[in-house]
């Protein structure tokens, strides 16, 4: 049995009779504002232990957040871990092949001029998704 977040929402949205769709799909706007709403309301509770911690309810938080994530995501339909795959792609471009770091004086990670933008559209026709069309 596979332990990945994805499938573990996977299977909590089919024990408890929530939406789980299979290809990237726009649902109704209720729908989409309620999902958002849980995911704001986890966010937001990360946002609360942050600095303060306890460092165990930092922990909850940010696994109630991925957790509501990947869920947001099953009710869309979206492979959420290709798309994080795509980001990831991305993200590693900013490493030149000189293996070179450019830095911002704060120390943020610079994209470099061999920086790739992540294609999430792609991502998605990939899976199915027909921008625009209907479900
Ligand atoms: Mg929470």
């Amino acid at each position: 049995m596979s332990s990945s977040p994805a499938e573990l929402v996977r299977q909590f949205h089919l024990a408890f009779g929530l939406d789980a769709r299979g290809t990237p799909t726009e649902v109704s706007p209720a729908l989409a504002a309620h999902r958002g709403e849980l995911l704001a309301e986890e966010a937001a509770e990360v946002a609360e232990v942050a600095v303060s911690g306890p460092l165990d309810r930092l922990a909850h938080e940010l696994a109630d957040v991925v957790y509501v994530a990947y869920g947001t995501a099953l009710v869309h339909g979206i492979d959420l871990d290709a798309v994080i795959a795509e980001i990831h792609r991305s993200n590693m471009t900013k490493l030149g092949p000189d293996g070179q770091i450019a830095r911002r004086a704060d120390g943020k990670v610079l994209k470099g001029e061999h920086y790739e933008a992540p294609d999430v559209p792609a991502v998605l026709r990939r899976q199915g998704w027909v921008p625009g069309g209907a479900a």
